[in-house]
């Protein structure tokens, strides 16, 4: 049986598992896949360990993505742009690493959701790693703009400058968010899992989509949305789901379907 698994620190909590199970007897294939609990300084031994022992592909999450970025022989250029890799996939005993994140977010935010993001003024909260991984897809989708907002300015406003070869960013201070309603706005924060939420002013979020990265029944982002007119709000659960169907596909050239693992998930969580 082919050998798969996430490694992180904290990974009890991960859902990975689950989704590949449901997307592998969908289709049919036979494989196991496990959570693997890597030590915090010991990603790249305990990697080598998965793959000499005939493992043929993992997914990495929290606080492993730069270092398996680093680990990788070859990147693809989701994963260059990233500077960061969440799949790895061994191919003929080469470690090639790829970056799922942000065509996760574009696919639920174009398919589930049915959003367009051409021409959309687009509003992104916070400038760490998962934002890294969605700038260039969705700058890939022809935005009229996206503006980047971070607590620490300097960090969006060094990000911005790193991908403006890519399309039209701006990066500034959250404090400078003016009161003017955009498009859409994602919440890239990990103030979520705090139950927290930055302080916004309402007025950007009227007629707004509101997405939060987290997932979860109703974030305090998402609550805020629908308190502030927001014309819909959606947690980041079918990121998840998206970007584990494409780390399938980049494993085994098929993809499954997600609308029912979402359903189920949610179903699960109530
Ligand atoms: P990082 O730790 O790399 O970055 C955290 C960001 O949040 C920084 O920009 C930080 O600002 C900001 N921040 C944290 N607390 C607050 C606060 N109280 N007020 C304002 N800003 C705050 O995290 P990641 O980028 O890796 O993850 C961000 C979120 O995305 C997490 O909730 C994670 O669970 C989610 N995620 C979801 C995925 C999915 O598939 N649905 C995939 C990947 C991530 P500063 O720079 O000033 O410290």
């Amino acid at each position: 049986m082919s050998r798969f698994a996430v490694f992180g620190n904290p990974i009890s909590h991960s859902l990975s598992p689950m989704i590949h199970n449901e997307f592998s007897n969908e289709l049919g294939i036979d494989l196991s896949y496990e959570k693997i609990l890597s030590p915090i300084d010991e990603f790249e031994f305990t990697a080598n360990q998965f793959i000499n022992e005939g493992g043929l592909g993992f997914n990495i999450t929290l606080p492993f993505k730069v270092e398996a970025f680093n680990f990788s022989q070859e990147l693809t250029s989701n994963a260059i742009a990233a500077g960061a890799v969440n799949t790895i996939k061994i191919d003929n005993n080469v470690i090639i690493g790829e970056n799922t994140d942000g065509n996760g977010l574009v696919n639920d935010l174009e398919i589930n959701l049915a959003e367009s993001l051409s021409g959309k003024e687009i509003l992104i909260i916070g400038a760490g790693g998962a934002t890294q991984g969605i700038l260039k897809p969705i700058l890939d989708k022809n935005p009229e703009k996206i503006l980047l907002a971070n607590r620490t300015s300097e960090k969006s406003v060094q990000l911005a400058s790193e991908f403006l070869k890519y399309g039209k960013v701006c990066g500034f201070g959250i404090n400078q968010i003016k009161s003017k309603p955009v498009d859409i706005i994602i919440n890239a924060t990990s103030a979520s899992i705090d139950g927290a939420m930055p302080a916004l002013p309402g007025g950007v979020c009227k007629g707004a989509l509101c997405y939060d990265l987290m997932y979860g029944a109703q974030t305090p982002f998402m609550k805020w949305g629908l308190e502030n007119s927001a014309r819909k709000v959606s947690d980041g659960l079918g990121m998840l789901v998206e970007q584990a169907a494409l780390s399938f596909n980049f494993w085994h050239a098929k993809s499954p379907r997600t609308d029912s693992v979402i359903s189920l998930i949610r179903e699960i969580n109530g």
